[in-house]
């Protein structure tokens, strides 16, 4: 799997560009986004935009770039509603409104996401941050594209936005830790690649703490 970094602009989520062809969230800087994509590659390429969850530092750029690049949108069912609204996708937090795109592609957990001849990205609904929150697993290289859900050194996603629950966000970081993990992509900070799995347990640790 080749996997890019991109960070369009300061307060943005990550972003990240799979294997040439593929954009797991889309940060809030349309034009930025674009042309970092252009370092890359022809941003026509893109087939599809997975959004990991509703909130605006991930899915801001979603609509300006799904319509220059003709690519097809991708969200989980429970946060489908939430994108839309000002206030659940936290876009009035950043003043501006809610992103206008209608994914055509809704997941509910457990769909396989053919990336190349013999990776796939695994859907797992991991609900707490938000309702609707998705992490991406892909078995060949072991990676996790972990969303707001964990982070680095055993952090967590906020609990405290709209359709936010902590109980809900334990149970998921647990499904998390019965994954193998070699590289951690997180949806802000910096990807690891350092003991990963244990890095997950001190999530949980910390998400039990918290409850
Ligand atoms: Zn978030
Ligand atoms: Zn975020």
């Amino acid at each position: 799997m080749n996997v890019e970094k991109i960070n369009a602009s300061p307060y943005d989520a990550n972003i990240y560009l799979i294997n040439k062809k593929i954009l797991i969230d889309t940060g809030m800087s349309p034009r930025s986004l674009y042309e970092e994509i252009e370092k890359h590659i022809d941003p026509k390429n893109i087939e599809l935009i997975i959004l990991t969850h509703c909130h605006y530092d991930h899915t801001g750029a979603a609509t300006e770039i799904e319509e220059k690049c003709g690519a097809k949108v991708a969200i989980h069912r429970d946060d489908m509603e939430l994108l839309n609204d000002n206030t659940g996708s936290v876009a009035s937090m950043f003043g501006h409104p809610a992103p206008t795109v209608i994914p055509s592609i809704i997941y509910e957990g457990g769909e396989h996401i053919p990336i190349s001849n013999t990776e796939n990205l695994e859907v797992i609904h991991t609900p707490g941050h938000t309702p609707g929150g998705i992490c991406l697993y892909e078995p060949v290289s072991k990676s996790l594209f972990s969303g707001d859900t964990v982070f680095p050194q055993g952090s967590i996603g906020r609990t405290d936005f709209i359709g936010g629950s902590s109980d809900e966000l334990t149970k998921s970081i647990e499904k998390l830790t019965q994954l193998d993990v070699n590289v951690l992509y997180p949806g802000h900070g910096i990807v690891t690649d350092d003991n990963v799995n244990a890095q997950i347990h001190m999530s949980l640790q910390m998400s039990a703490v918290m409850r």
